[in-house]
C-alpha cells in the first residue's frame, strides 16, 4: 500500500512525488513515456529550449560578430547534429529525474494509468492500492477544425513535430501568435524559412501587456517574421511539396491562402484527462474541460487531487511544479500554499519577454489607481555593449502605497531579470523598496532599479 500514486511524471508530478517522499511518503509515480519528465522535458520547454540556444548562437555570429572584430568563415549549420544536442539535452534531463527518482525511493510504475476506483490505480494488469493519488497528466495540443495535424509526415505539425523536422523548411507558416508559435516560429526564421505568422486575434501574445505586444512584434518584425492579424484559419491541405492554408480576414470576411513547405499549428493546448476513467468515478470537470479542484487542489472525490495543466490556471512548467510540491505537503498533513499572484511568464525568444503580476490594462481595468514607471535598456551599458539595447522594463505600482503590482520586461535576460520582481513582490516590496536596493554595475539588472526609481524621484540614465 503507497502513501502516493502520482498519475504523470512532468514537472508537476515528478517534483510532487519528490517532496511527498522528502516528506516520509511511500509514493509511487505512473509514467507511460519511455522517459520520465513529461512534455517538458521531452517534448516541450527542454528541447525547445536547446534549438533557441543553437540558433541564436547563429543568430549572433550573423549579426554582431563581425562588428565586434570576431572574423569567422561562413558558419553553416549541420540540422542532424544540432538534433543530436537536442537529444543530448533532453536525454541528460529526464536521466537526472530517474536519478532523483532512485535517491528518494520513489517507485516508477511503467504504463499507462486508470483509476478503477479511488484509493486504486492500475497500470497495466496490476492494480496498486494507495491512500492518495495525485493526477498531473498534463495537456496535449489542442486540435484546430480544418486542419490535421500528422507529425510523422513532418508537414502539418504540432509543436512536438515542429521540434523533429527532418530537414530546415524555405518556408513556415504559423497558424498562432503565442508562446508555441513564436518561439518555434523564431527558431526556424534564424535558420533562413520564411515565416509568416496567422494570428486570430488583433494583437500578438495575448493577455500581455500591451506595448510589450507592439515593442515585441515590431522586433520579431524586424527579424523577419511576417504577421498577419485577425486572421481566422479555415483549412490546411497537403498539395503537392506546399501545405495550402486558408483562412479569412476578420475585418472584412475576405477569404485569403497561402503556401509554405511546413505549417506548424500553435492554437493552444487542453487538458490531459482521457484513459483515466473520471467519469465513472464522479470526477467533476470545468466547462472547458479541467479537472475542478478547490484551494488545497482536492477533487470532487475523496482521495484524488490534480494539478498542473489538467487543472484551471496557466498552463506553466513552474506553476505545476509550485502545485506538486504545496499538494504534498497537503497529504502529508502539513500547510502547502501556491501564490498565484506571482506566477512570472517567460517567452524565450531573442529578446526574452517576461512578466508578473498585473499588466497595465488589468490594473486599469480592475479600477486601481497606479504609477508606471519605465526604463530603455538603450540607457543600460551592459546591454548597450552586448548590441541588446532595445526593448524596456515596466514596473507597475499602487499610486497611493507604492506596492509593486506587476513588471513587464523585454530585452537581453528578461527571464532571469523578473524573478528579482517576483521575491520583491512575495514580500509585498515597494517601488522604493527596489530603487534603494544596491544593483551592480554594470549589469542588465540595473534597468530594473531603474524602472523602479521611474516610479518615484525618476530614472537616473533615461
Ligand atoms: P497560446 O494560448 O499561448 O497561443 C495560441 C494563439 O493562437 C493565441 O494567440 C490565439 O489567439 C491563436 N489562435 C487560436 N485559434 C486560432 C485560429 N483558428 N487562427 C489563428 N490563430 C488562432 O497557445 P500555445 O502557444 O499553443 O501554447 C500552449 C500553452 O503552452 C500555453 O498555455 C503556453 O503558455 C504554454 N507554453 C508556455 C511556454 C513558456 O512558458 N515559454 C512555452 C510553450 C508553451
Amino acid at each position: 500500500m503507497y502513501d502516493l500514486i502520482v498519475i504523470g511524471a512532468g514537472p508537476g508530478g515528478y517534483v510532487c512525488a519528490i517532496r511527498a517522499a522528502q516528506l516520509g511518503l511511500k509514493v509511487a509515480c505512473v509514467e507511460g513515456r519511455e522517459t520520465l519528465g513529461g512534455t517538458c522535458l521531452n517534448v516541450g520547454c527542454i528541447p525547445s529550449k536547446a534549438l533557441l540556444h543553437g540558433t541564436h548562437m547563429l543568430h549572433e555570429a550573423h549579426e554582431n560578430f563581425e562588428k565586434m572584430g570576431l572574423i569567422t568563415p561562413e558558419i553553416t549549420v549541420d540540422w542532424q547534429k544540432m538534433q543530436g544536442y537536442k537529444a543530448e539535452t533532453v536525454a541528460g534531463n529526464t536521466k537526472g529525474i530517474e536519478f532523483l527518482f532512485k535517491k528518494n525511493r520513489i517507485d516508477w510504475l511503467k504504463g499507462w494509468a486508470s483509476i478503477p476506483e479511488a484509493g486504486k490505480v492500475k497500470v497495466g494488469d496490476q492494480v496498486h492500492e494507495t491512500k492518495n493519488i495525485v493526477i498531473a497528466t498534463g495537456s496535449t495540443p489542442a486540435p484546430l477544425k480544418g486542419v490535421t495535424v500528422d507529425n510523422e509526415a513532418g508537414r502539418i505539425v504540432d509543436s512536438t513535430g515542429a521540434l523533429a523536422l527532418k530537414q530546415i523548411p524555405k518556408s513556415m507558416i504559423v497558424i498562432g501568435a503565442g508562446v508555441i508559435g513564436l518561439e518555434l516560429g523564431s527558431v526556424y526564421a534564424r535558420l533562413g524559412a520564411e515565416v509568416t505568422v496567422l494570428e486570430y486575434l488583433d494583437v500578438i501574445t495575448p493577455g500581455l501587456d500591451g506595448e510589450v505586444q507592439k515593442q515585441f512584434q515590431k522586433m520579431l518584425t524586424k527579424q523577419g517574421l511576417k504577421f498577419t492579424l485577425g486572421a481566422s484559419v479555415q483549412s490546411a491541405e497537403v498539395a503537392g511539396d506546399q501545405v495550402k492554408v486558408s483562412y479569412a480576414l476578420k475585418q472584412d470576411d475576405s477569404a485569403h491562402e497561402i503556401s509554405a513547405d511546413v505549417v506548424l499549428v500553435a492554437t493552444g493546448r487542453r487538458p490531459h484527462v482521457e484513459g483515466l476513467g473520471l467519469d465513472a468515478l464522479g470526477v467533476t470537470l470545468t466547462d472547458r474541460g479541467f479537472i475542478q479542484v478547490d484551494k488545497h487542489w482536492a477533487t470532487s472525490v475523496k482521495g484524488i487531487y490534480a494539478i498542473g495543466d489538467a487543472v484551471p490556471g496557466p498552463m506553466l512548467a513552474h506553476k505545476a511544479e509550485d502545485e506538486g510540491m504545496a499538494v504534498a505537503e497537503v497529504i502529508a498533513g502539513k500547510h502547502g500554499h501556491v501564490n498565484y499572484g506571482v506566477i512570472p511568464g517567460v517567452i524565450y525568444t531573442t529578446p526574452e519577454v517576461a512578466n508578473v503580476g498585473l499588466t497595465e490594462e488589468q490594473a486599469k481595468e480592475a479600477g486601481r489607481k497606479i504609477k508606471v514607471g519605465k526604463f530603455p535598456f538603450m540607457g543600460n551599458a551592459r546591454a548597450k555593449a552586448q548590441f541588446l539595447g532595445e526593448g524596456f522594463v515596466k514596473l507597475i505600482a499602487d499610486a497611493e502605497t507604492d506596492r509593486i503590482l506587476g513588471c513587464h520586461i523585454i530585452g537581453p535576460s528578461a527571464g532571469d531579470l523578473i524573478h528579482e520582481v517576483c521575491v520583491a513582490m512575495e514580500f509585498g516590496a515597494s517601488a522604493e523598496d527596489l530603487a534603494l536596493t544596491c544593483h551592480a554595475h554594470p549589469t542588465v539588472s540595473e534597468a530594473v532599479r531603474e524602472a523602479a526609481l521611474a516610479c518615484g524621484g525618476g530614472a537616473i540614465h533615461a
